[in-house]
């Protein structure tokens, strides 16, 4: 070593000194996410089809979510039929993706049913305030449950929330929530999380054809949004909404064309529930 040039020595020492900020730029910059929700960022909803050419869809496509559910847009049906889920507890991972927080079952969590399609649980998420709104109006939560078939299609099941009473099911998780909440890309095992205690409360739904709210927007998403509105405290909304690393705080893309695209509302025929 002591015959080593110092000129050498000087170099190396240089050479490390630079791949190493290297790294912790490329680093940050994958720390950063790919896209936000500010109404006037580079990065915000309007420009997210330029961002990738794979996410092209987000500004050219035609079965875009999320929309507004107007009365005199939806048809009032029967045959539908009731959501047919089969959901089991399942281990689950909760992660902060820096635009939301995500819960994802590790193993099987079970499924549900759409016109014989079987469509696998994988995770659900948040948004803030409601994506979807109902005649007008936009609520202060909207969970999303992701599911996926054998064959890539994707089906949703949406659920609003007003402030109010506690969900009993974000209760159970916000000890966890709280210990990721300032983390980006914090992820912490949860345990076991039965997706049966995710509320509907209701048997009303509607249903229409959308995409992903979220980037690359996919399309041919089956939308399922129960019809009744649940309710959260404020406690519970603004612990899922400091999550979300955006001057505004919220994550919820503006409300996209309808293009005479049906919406339906199923109601039970027996009347037996709201
Ligand atoms: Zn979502």
């Amino acid at each position: 070593m002591a015959k080593l040039p110092t000129q050498f020595l000087v170099c190396s020492f240089f050479l490390l000194l630079a791949l190493h900020s290297f790294s912790v730029r490329s680093q940050e910059v994958e720390d950063e996410s790919e896209f936000d929700y500010g109404a006037n960022s580079t990065k915000g909803p309007a420009r997210w089809g330029e961002i990738h050419a794979e996410w092209g869809a987000c500004s050219n496509g035609t079965m875009q979510s999320p929309i507004d559910m107007s009365n005199e847009r939806v048809n009032i049906v029967s045959h539908l039929g009731r959501l047919k889920k089969s959901y089991k507890p399942s281990n689950a991972t909760l992660r902060n993706r820096g635009h939301d927080m995500m819960l994802r079952w590790e193993d099987e969590a079970g499924a549900i049913e759409i016109n014989g399609t079987e469509y696998v649980l994988h995770q659900c998420h948040w948004h803030s305030p409601s994506e979807h709104t109902i005649n007008g109006r936009r609520y202060d939560l909207e969970l999303h449950m992701v599911h996926e078939s054998e064959d890539g299609k994707v089906a949703v099941i949406g659920i609003m929330y007003k402030t109010g009473r506690p969900d009993s099911f974000l209760s159970s998780l916000m000890d966890h929530l709280e210990a990721i909440t300032d983390i980006t890309d914090g992820e912490r095992a949860v345990g076991v999380i039965d997706p049966r205690h995710i509320k509907f409360g209701s048997r009303k739904y509607y249903r229409y054809i959308g995409s992903l709210t979220v980037p690359p927007c996919t399309e041919n998403v089956v939308w399922s949004i129960v019809r009744k509105v649940r309710t959260v405290t404020r406690e519970q909304m603004s612990l899922l909404r400091v999550a979300v690393h955006d001057d505004s705080d919220t994550n919820a893309r503006p409300l996209q064309s309808i293009n005479n695209r049906p919406i339906q509302l199923y109601r039970p025929d027996d009347k037996e529930e709201n």
